[in-house]
Parts: C-alpha cells; structure tokens; sequence
C-alpha cells in the first residue's frame, strides 16, 4: 500500500478542521474531535470547567444521586450497581464513595488492560482487598492481539480493542446479574471536550447506545477487515467470538431496564483529588518508576503498558499527546497556568515511549520498521505535521503569551 492510497478507517477524520486554532485557556487545539469552541476561542471542556465553578448546584446534584441510590439499593445485600474501573485512582474513588458514603453495595468490573503494568496490578489487587468485590474480563489473548494489531494500523489507535470491551463489560455483568443501575467515571466528551449533547444530562440511553455501538460498528468494520487481510480465519470469526466486544442489544438493555450514568454528573469531577482520596482510602499508588513516558504526570492512567502507544499515535493524528492531556485538565483545574503547561507539552509531549514501544512491538509481532511506517502515513495525512529536509517536524504548537 502507498502512502497515497492509505485510508484510515477513523471515521472522524473528514471532519476536523484542516485550519488548527488552539484554545486560548487551555493547550487543547480544534484537531480533537468534537471539540468546539465559543465566540471568545476558548474551548468547551474549559467553559465546562468554568460552569463547575460557578454555575453548577453541586448540593442539588448530590441530592439527586441521593434519590438515585435510594431507588436502586438492594435490600437483601445482593449487588445493586456496577462500578467499571481498573483499581486507578478514579474508579476506586467512585467505588469508594458508593459504597461507604451512599451505602451502596457495589459489583466492580475490569476489562483486563493489554498487560497489566506492575504498579498498576499492585494497584487493582490494593483496591480489592480494600472490600471489593471485582470481575475482571479477560478476552482471548490471541483475538486480541490480532485485533490490536489491526486497530493500530487502520484506526491509527492500538488501543481500541480495550475502549470497546471496556464499554461492553459493564453492561454484559449487569445483565448477567441483573443489576440495573451502571455507574461511570466521568463524561469524557464533557470533561476533555467533544460532543456537549449530554452536558447537563446525568446518563445515556440506550438509543444512543446502538448509535454509538452499532452504527458505527467500528469492530465490525476491523473484523471484516481482518478477514479480507486473513489475520483472522473464518473458523475463528463465528457469531459469538466478539460478543464481549459489544453491549448487548440496546432492546435487551431496555428490557433488562439497566440504566448507565457518570459520577461526574453529580460529583465535581477533580482527578487529582481523586488521587488523594484513592490514596488514603483504597491503598492507590503513583508510579514508583516516576513519571510516565510522554509527560510530567506520575498518577494519571498506570495500568496498561500499551497506554504510550494510544498516546503517541494520538500525537501522530492530531499533535496533542499524552502531556498535552495531563497539561489540559491541569491548567483547566488551575493546577498550573496555561504559559506552565505549554512548556511541559513543548518538553514531553514528543517523547517515544520507549518502555511500552518494545512491549508493543512485540505484543502485536510487528518490525519497529512497520511500527514507523504507520505512524508516518498517519503523519502525512494529518493537519500538523511537515516533512523538512526529509524529516517530520510539528508545524503546530500553541504560542505562549509571557515569556515563561
Ligand atoms: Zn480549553
């Protein structure tokens, strides 16, 4: 394949603008998809941050989840709500707060990261021996692994195969269960930027379910895929093999009368007091090598050794990584200022993760040569990269306003 035939199957691409206009607030640039920004250049996920200060009702909210419990709660101490999550500090906080503050009597649920890092196992392992009961889902590894490889290449992103089962698992054990209330973390599109259709909603439904999960029907497409490239079988594709890769029917979920909702609606969502809290409650711990490749953060997203891929190619895509992320929520909490974080995102976002770069090539099987080849056509079709005297060089970065 040339580099000018290349098409990705990231359906998102035909729609980000090919001008890049970065947020005035934050470091988050209009090459996120979804993202918008208001007359004055500033982004959503800042004016959201903005309205959880100033304008939100946290009490009201808090009573509302109050009314929510109450609805759900179990009289008879079976399981009364599921609590995705990996033991990081976020899920073991709402975890945590379910359980001894709301008296809930949560089912936690992990859809098993590519390979568990070392700290973030001893992570999981903490929080479960902290009075949790948890599920964890393994798919099978080979499937996988054939699926990782093809998200890698065709949607730009590795990590694909994980965000699928991580969505599904969920709502598979509810059914199985038959709990009906699925509590999240936060709602990402709000909190990071992206769609506002649910801004001030506290779940989604399960018409958008099978708009999100089955129109788009991105696995199907990898599947397929696969089969046309014989990285799978036919013997291996059967009907079932990916059922854990997608919810169950959305006329199941309604039937079942499962509802999903995030934490972060009723909860002014901070991660680095969920960090806190995680600490002292459920044995969290950052990550005893120090930062993690690709940025400045030590407690943000541990568990996976496939995580600095997702971000490099996210890097690759778009020209934000994984410190552009960390210095978006960290500027938007005023952690730092905006001046701070784009000197962490000029100084790590770059960086090649080098640990989870040899753990991957040799997860999928794959020549450190192709894993550039890749990379590159992603590169080439993207809005922020320039090739100069033979070599990529990032066109875009967010300017500065003092001389920090
Ligand atoms: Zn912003």
């Amino acid at each position: 394949m040339s580099n000018n035939s290349f098409k990705t199957l990231d359906k998102q691409w035909d729609y980000i603008p090919k001008e890049v206009i970065f947020c005035k607030n934050c470091v988050v640039s209009n090459q996120r998809p979804r993202t918008t920004f208001n007359s004055d250049g500033i982004c959503s996920a800042c004016q959201w941050a903005l309205e959880k200060d100033t304008k939100i009702d946290w009490e009201k909210r808090e009573h509302e989840l109050q009314i929510l419990c109450d609805k759900f709660r179990s009289r008879n101490g079976s399981f009364d709500i599921v609590v995705p999550g990996s033991g990081g500090k976020d899920s073991a906080f709402v975890a945590h707060q379910l359980k001894y503050r709301y008296k809930m009597n949560p089912l936690c649920v992990t859809w098993s990261p590519f390979e568990f890092t070392e700290i973030g196992w001893k992570n999981l392992n903490e929080f479960v021996n902290s009075g949790f009961t948890n599920i964890l889902g393994q798919p099978d590894g080979k499937i996988h692994k054939k699926l990782t490889k093809l998200a890698f290449e065709l949607k730009g992103d590795a990590w694909e195969p994980f965000a699928y089962g991580q969505k599904a698992w969920a709502f598979h054990i509810a059914t199985k269960f038959n709990i009906k209330l699925i509590m999240y973390g936060e709602n990402g599109e709000l909190e990071y930027g992206g769609s506002e259709k649910y801004k001030n909603l506290c779940k989604e439904g399960p018409e958008e379910w099978e708009h999100e999960y089955y129109k788009g029907a991105s696995v199907d497409d990898l599947i397929n895929k696969g089969l046309e490239k014989k990285i799978f079988s036919k013997e291996e594709v059967k009907e079932k093999t990916f059922e854990l890769y997608k919810p169950p029917h959305p006329e199941e979920i309604l039937k079942s009368g499962a509802e999903m909702h995030w934490y972060s609606y009723y909860n002014k969502w901070t991660p680095q007091e969920n960090y806190y809290y995680a600490y002292k409650y459920t044995g969290f711990r950052t990550n005893p090598r120090g930062r993690s490749e690709g940025t400045y953060t030590k407690y943000v997203s541990l568990d996976d050794k496939l995580d600095g891929i997702h971000w490099y190619q996210s890097y690759a895509k778009f020209g934000m990584g994984r410190s552009s992320r960390d210095a978006q929520t960290d500027i938007r909490r005023g952690h730092i200022t905006r001046d701070e974080g784009i000197a962490l995102v000029e100084k790590y976002d770059g960086e090649i993760p080098k640990r989870d770069l040899k753990f991957f090539l040799n997860y999928v099987d794959i020549s450190e040569e192709k894993f550039w080849d890749v990379i590159d056509k992603y590169r080439e079709i993207s809005n922020v990269w320039k090739k100069v005297n033979g070599k990529w060089v990032m066109n875009y970065l967010p300017k500065r306003t003092s001389n920090f």
